[in-house]
């Protein structure tokens, strides 16, 4: 990674004062699990009203210099070419307001939307242990977004970052770079139900119509004369996405907003993090306990502590991991609610590419078969992506390597696919690969919000596989939390880690 400086004020610390010098407790209003909310219980303000990303102005004589720095940095963030250097050679900064823990998507839009609350207020950090993405959810995901969940939460969160997606030029341009172009392939998803999905189907479509999603429920005639190439005799009804659906090229995503970042002024750390320094102090009501510190293991193995006011575990897969970290999770005399753990780890999925020029091509939906296969085109030559989910826990895979189980796809996929689409009998895999999902093994949805045994550790994670088409909501909600100490626009309360402590599962049915 190149060298990277701030171009703010270096330690403009309006929050870590704010932090330091005020009693507050806990910026998340708790709110259990209950009865399911409509469209206007959680919209609390216009989504339309996007604040606009505000412009970073230098200073006479500055521009020149800022414009070779920041265009080194992009080139290095971008093709995460990295040179071993120490702290002292990337100037690192050692105190930051806000630390993200994680470069994924979650990471980075928290990072964005907090800087377009003010970009020279305060400083944020974001610590990536691998600026190439090897292993990191986001870039192993095949980009899809869909309206079609079951709780209005996750419907909302995957509306607006549509709609941020689609004006992501406004959002994430830059000056003397090309305006972002992520390669958005718009296309309905189509989920099939038979007799025993029926009903679920019609229940999900009516939230999702009530939160203002746009999708179509098809009969099975309807399903014949539309999709001719599939077969549905068991098929009782689809539900097909008109709107805000489709897929983008997760890289070029991060891209845009790594480079819209760097001009923002936000610190990338190149390293692991390793652990916290906790401190104990005493506040208007209690003695709390913050995280005083975040300790990163440089690529040279030293330790780079940084001082923060907040941090933010955005470390998906690898989230209860970090949580871990600072005793979520662990035995303490301390507090009970630190002994129940943060419940994401990482759960091994493939996707195959296939090649199959009698196949449906442009007519394609993102298709979703009742036994949970699903299948998208890639491109316009022919080629289409698929996989499918363990049914169970037991059949769960291995998640010591990213190794592809080719057994997998000859025995759970393909069969299903054929069957589903018989052109699909001629299908040849021509690659695959495996990633990890962010698995929330609790109710497999994602959990934001702080910790309640910590004023200042914020997670965003857990999202079980659809996490990168609700990154630009959750990120603009994560945001809210640190700023104003509640969420503004759309109401996460019920995704906040208190159902854990309770109890209170808040599942989403429509998992792929
Ligand atoms: C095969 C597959 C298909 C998917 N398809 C879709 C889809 O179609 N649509 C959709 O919405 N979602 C999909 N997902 C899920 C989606 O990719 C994730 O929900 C989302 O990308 C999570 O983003 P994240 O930023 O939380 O995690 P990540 O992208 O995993 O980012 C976390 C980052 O944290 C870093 N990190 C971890 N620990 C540390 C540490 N200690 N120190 C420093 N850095 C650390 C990691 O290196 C990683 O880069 C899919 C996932 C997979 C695996």
């Amino acid at each position: 990674m190149a060298a990277t400086r701030s171009f703010c004020r270096p330690f403009a610390s309006a929050i870590l004062r704010f932090h330091l010098n005020t009693t507050t407790i806990g910026a998340q209003t708790r709110c259990f699990a209950d009865e399911p909310k409509d469209k206007k219980d959680l919209i609390k303000s216009k989504d339309k009203e996007i604040t606009e990303p505000p412009h970073i102005h230098a200073a006479p004589g500055e521009y020149q210099d800022i414009k070779k720095i920041f265009k080194e940095q992009c080139e290095g963030l971008i093709t995460g070419k990295s040179e071993l250097r120490t702290s002292d050679a990337y100037h690192y900064l050692k105190e930051s307001d806000i630390v993200i823990v994680g470069g994924g998507a979650l990471g980075l839009a928290t990072a964005y939307w907090l800087k377009v609350r003010n970009p020279l207020a305060f400083h944020v950090t974001v610590v990536e242990q691998d600026p190439c993405y090897k292993q990191a959810a986001t870039t192993l995901s095949v980009g899809g977004i869909r309206q079609q969940f079951s709780l209005p939460e996750n419907i909302m969160l995957s509306m607006f970052t549509a709609q941020f997606l689609r004006e992501i030029k406004d959002h994430l341009s830059v000056m003397d770079f090309d305006p972002p172009d992520i390669q958005f392939n718009p296309q309905g998803y189509l989920f099939l139900a038979t007799e025993a999905g029926k009903e679920i189907l019609h229940e999900n479509n009516k939230i999702q119509k009530n939160c203002g999603a746009k999708v179509q429920l098809m009969n099975q005639a309807a399903l014949k004369e539309k999709f001719p190439w599939m077969k549905s005799d068991d098929i009782c009804y689809g539900s097909y996405g008109l709107e805000n659906e489709g897929w983008f090229d997760p890289w070029l995503y991060v891209a845009a907003l790594k480079t819209k970042l760097a001009s923002f002024g936000v610190q990338f750390v190149q390293g692991e993090v390793v652990g916290f320094r906790k401190q104990k102090k005493l506040t208007r009501h209690a003695h709390r306990t913050i995280i005083e510190m975040v300790n990163v293991r440089l690529p040279d193995q030293s330790i780079f502590p940084i001082k923060i006011a907040k941090v933010v575990n955005c470390a998906g897969p690898w989230s209860g991991k970090v949580a871990e970290m600072a005793g979520i999770g662990c035995r303490s005399e301390d507090s009970s609610s630190l002994i129940v753990p943060v419940p994401v780890e990482p759960r091994k999925r493939y996707v195959y590419m296939f090649h199959c020029p009698d196949g449906p091509g442009f007519d394609m939906p993102f298709l979703v078969d009742p036994s949970g296969v699903y299948v998208r085109r890639e491109g316009l030559g022919g080629h289409y992506l698929c996989g499918r989910s363990p049914v169970d826990d037991r059949s769960e895979p291995s998640t010591q390597d990213l190794e592809v189980d080719h057994d997998y796809f000859d025995e759970h996929v393909w069969p299903v696919l054929a069957q589903r689409v018989p052109a699909f009998e001629r299908l040849k895999v021509k690659s695959a690969w495996g990633g990890y999902y962010d698995y929330n093994y609790f109710d497999q949805n994602l959990i934001i919000g702080n910790h309640p045994y910590f004023d200042n550790f914020y997670m965003a994670t857990g999202c079980s596989g659809h996490g990168i088409q609700q990154s630009a909501g959750i990120g603009r909600a994560m945001a809210e939390l640190i700023m104003d100490e509640e969420f503004k626009t759309i109401d996460l309360s019920r995704f906040s880690f208190d159902r854990i402590l309770e109890d209170k599962p808040y599942p989403e049915r429509n998992i792929i």
